[in-house]
């Protein structure tokens, strides 16, 4: 029997239109141009369900509340699909994969993110390959995980990160192989489906908007400015550091700062500012006092994941020593130890 894919359509260039302010998306705009396109009509295409969420979100403006209403539209029509398309600006598809991939408990179904970086509406659009293949990699019935397709690369969605800011190869997951390449065919390369809590039925774990806060290390950073940001009003701190988890060490001053949040009950998470690699705590000596701080490795986390899974483990209401271990822990696929 042919599959039933549900579209799930948020926003993002995809669908938008030029305006006197730059591309902005357009309300009940999409289905009419989808309607046009001939390879959906196709008999290799699944059954096709469209639906539109409002309002209609250029994703730079997307928010928790934003993602627990995209996974709210996924729980009620979770029976009646074989899986999803959810059609996504790219500045923040990552963030969001990341986030849907922790708040789908027990997830059994496809559920692909995609979009473009040229309007479907504008010649040479990456738009329709995107969106078509998506749809063909959801009926495919080859996988049951929250992922990201885009510009010929299927990848975990959890390990996406945002490559290019105007190229149509934008995405890619350096710390965890691609699950498929599309090319003349779709290729499934060899596949290591995430440790889930699989056996457990579907529910949705909607987000709380707890205080997240991200600080970059660069050199010559003065921390006593950040003295003032780090206080137990942060719940969830992702430090992005050099290399495989290092900071300036002797003569500066961030340590303390990090033991005071710890302390005042915040989790200190350590991920690296390099898109490729691991963090590697006690490796050198200017990461190592990062532990004796309280701080926690991510290892091969990207930020957007870090970010995700601080907000999911918050939001399940665990102790601060419980969310310590977790995201220590393999949870979706999301690091490798
Ligand atoms: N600003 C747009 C968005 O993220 C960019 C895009 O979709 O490519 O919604």
């Amino acid at each position: 029997m042919k599959k039933h894919i549900c579209i799930i359509h948020t926003g993002g260039t995809i669908g938008m239109v030029k305006s006197s302010h730059g591309y902005q998306p357009k309300e009940k705009y999409l289905e009419i141009v989808l309607d046009t396109i001939s390879d959906l009509k196709s008999t290799e295409m699944p059954k096709i369900s469209f639906y539109e969420m409002s309002p209609l979100l250029d994703s730079s403006d997307m928010a928790v509340d934003d993602w627990n209403r995209i996974g709210e539209e996924i729980a009620k029509r979770y029976d009646t699909y074989d899986g999803f398309v959810v059609l996504h600006g790219t500045d923040t598809m990552a963030y969001t994969a990341a986030a849907l991939s922790f708040m789908l408990e027990g997830l059994n179904k496809p559920v692909i993110l995609t979009g473009s970086q040229i309007p479907l509406c504008e010649i040479r659009s990456d738009g329709q390959d995107n969106l078509v293949t998506s749809l063909l990699i959801a009926s495919s019935g080859k996988i049951n995980e929250v992922c990201l397709y885009f510009g010929g690369r299927l990848l975990r969605g959890n390990r996406a990160t945002k490559m290019s800011a105007d190229g149509l190869l934008a995405f890619d997951s350096p710390n965890c192989p691609r699950i498929a390449e599309a090319g003349i065919s779709i290729r499934y390369l060899p596949y290591n489906p995430p440790k889930t809590d699989t056996g457990c039925a579907f529910s949705l774990c909607k987000l709380k908007n707890v205080p997240i806060g991200v600080l970059k290390i660069f050199p010559g950073i003065s921390f006593p400015i950040f003295d003032t940001l780090m206080t137990e009003k942060l719940k969830g701190i992702v430090l992005e550091t050099f290399g495989a988890g290092n900071i300036p060490g002797e003569g500066h001053s961030l340590l303390p700062i990090i033991e005071r949040a710890f302390n005042a009950g915040s989790v200190v998470t350590v991920c690296s500012q390099c898109p490729q690699g691991t963090v590697t705590l006690g490796a050198y000596a200017t990461s190592s006092a990062l532990t004796e701080a309280g701080a926690v490795s991510g290892y091969d986390m990207t930020t957007e994941a870090a970010v995700a899974k601080l907000y999911y483990l918050f939001s399940k209401g665990y102790s601060k020593e419980e969310i310590k271990e977790k995201m220590e822990e393999n949870l979706r696929g999301e690091l490798t130890k």
